[in-house]
């Protein structure tokens, strides 16, 4: 199913043309910003004139979050205020918030994306969604609220959190469409007992899972339990929100929307642009924005692009699924560990719980990872060497996954800290000595 098919299948070479005029609009835009006014009095490329092919976007500096973060709060707004509708920030996973400003074109857009992703995954106007994403300054709630009540689907604006209500909702309105963090969809498996609900009284059929990186394991894990299919859909909100890419119903990664966005992914060290295939950071600079339009953004997510075509028929490519930030990586006694990798090695297990922490403190000066996960209750209840053979083993796929030694605690079900938007998984205790 299309929402607009010839956009979506459109082929390269229109694409191509259609992303160099859209660049051209957007330089012209942006240089009525403060501060891309300001970048562009010195650089080689001063006028959308200096552009003549998309190879020129190389000559272009980069706009880093930091960047952003010196604009607050209207530094990069592109239009006279009274043209402004919403303004929102980012959550401010990694530092002070970052502000982007929407006109009602802008929000139409987003609203368009989202309903493109939304009917790729089979969505339609029968559909009930529960949207389990906190409303507000945060994109995650508005941006695919709008979408799936623009597609004409029964919207729930649960917000998120207060597991008992969520369930109360989906029993009652029959929901068969949720959107959720993969950590709150992990969280209410441990509650269903607690709160006696039964999977056969809930009508969900699909999960739209985003706001945080998670592995294909997590994936599986949540679709199994549930017996629902659960769709990756990924965005920051710097380039709108939720939505920027979705999946389809064949669930080959997401599609980003290539009219709207220009992909590029870059050497994360040297900014060198990289080829398609190639693992690095993801660079976008928006087509469509008028309020607050971004050149070469640099997103700080690791990911490549795929090569070969979806059986979906559509053509704008796919990112592979979000192997971490570029600043999430943590360095243990010198060696680069991503926190997406410890997942990996944790999901593959069936006794693994829903829910983990990374610890990383100082011991005898040297750094100590500790790794601390919930196990299904039942293994509580058997022998405690097989405890002791599990963490042993789990120590030695650690070891050999991440070339770091790292302790492993196990815990019982619910014992560890949770949230209820994006998970907080590492606690890294170094910064604060
Ligand atoms: P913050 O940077 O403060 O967390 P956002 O709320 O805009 O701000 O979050 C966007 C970030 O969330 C993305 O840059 C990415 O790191 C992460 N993210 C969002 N969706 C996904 C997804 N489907 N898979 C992996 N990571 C995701
Ligand atoms: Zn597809």
């Amino acid at each position: 199913m299309f929402r607009d098919k010839a956009i979506e299948t459109i082929d390269r070479a229109s694409l191509d043309k259609l992303q160099l005029l859209q660049l051209k609009t957007t330089f012209t835009t942006a240089l009525k910003t403060r501060f891309y006014e300001h970048r562009f009095r010195k650089t080689p490329i001063k006028s959308a004139d200096d552009i003549h092919s998309l190879r020129d976007l190389e000559k272009i500096p980069f706009t880093t979050k930091d960047d952003l973060r010196a604009c607050y709060p209207d530094g990069l707004l592109s239009v006279e205020k009274s043209r402004v509708v919403r303004l929102h920030t980012s959550s401010g996973t990694t530092g002070m918030p970052t502000v982007i400003y929407h006109t009602q074109a802008d929000l139409d857009n987003w609203t368009e994306l989202v309903c493109r992703g939304l009917t790729a995954c089979g969505v339609t106007s029968c559909d009930v969604f529960q949207n389990m994403m906190t409303y507000g300054l945060f994109t995650g709630g508005l941006g695919l609220h709008y979408g799936a009540e623009r597609l004409g689907a029964l919207v729930i604006p649960a917000g998120a959190g207060n597991t008992q209500r969520q369930l109360q909702l989906m029993k009652d309105f029959r929901t068969t469409a949720l959107h959720a963090t993969p950590n709150y969809m992990l969280h209410i498996m441990l509650k269903l007992d607690e709160f006696n609900c039964s999977l056969d009284e809930l009508s969900v059929k699909k999960v739209f899972l985003g706001a945080e990186p998670y592995t294909e394991n997590t994936r599986k894990k949540i679709e199994s339990f549930y017996q629902i299919e659960a769709y990756n859909c990924y965005g920051l909100s710097e380039l709108n929100g939720p939505g920027v890419a979705m999946e389809c119903v064949h669930k080959t990664d997401p599609h980003i929307w290539e009219d709207s966005y220009l992909v590029e992914i870059i050497d994360p060290e040297t900014g060198q642009v990289l080829k398609d295939g190639e693992e690095g950071e993801l660079v976008l600079t928006t087509l469509k924005r008028e309020a607050t339009p971004l050149l070469r953004y640099r997103t700080r997510d690791l990911t490549r692009i795929h090569t070969e075509p979806c059986p979906c028929g559509r053509t704008h490519r796919r990112i592979a699924r979000i192997t971490g930030r570029s600043d999430d990586m943590l360095i243990i006694n010198g060696v680069n560990v991503f926190p997406s990798q410890i997942e990996e090695v944790l999901m593959k297990r069936p006794e693994v719980g829903t829910n983990y922490q990374i610890v990383v403190d100082q011991h005898e000066s040297l750094d100590r990872l500790t790794i601390k996960v919930e196990l299904y209750a039942k293994l509580f209840e058997g022998d405690i060497k097989d405890l002791e053979r599990l963490r042993d083993a789990m120590k030695h796929d650690m070891r050999s996954t991440l070339l770091v030694g790292a302790r492993v605690e196990l815990h019982e079900p619910g014992s560890l800290p949770v949230s209820e938007g994006k998970a907080k998984r590492v606690v890294d205790l170094r910064k604060e000595v």
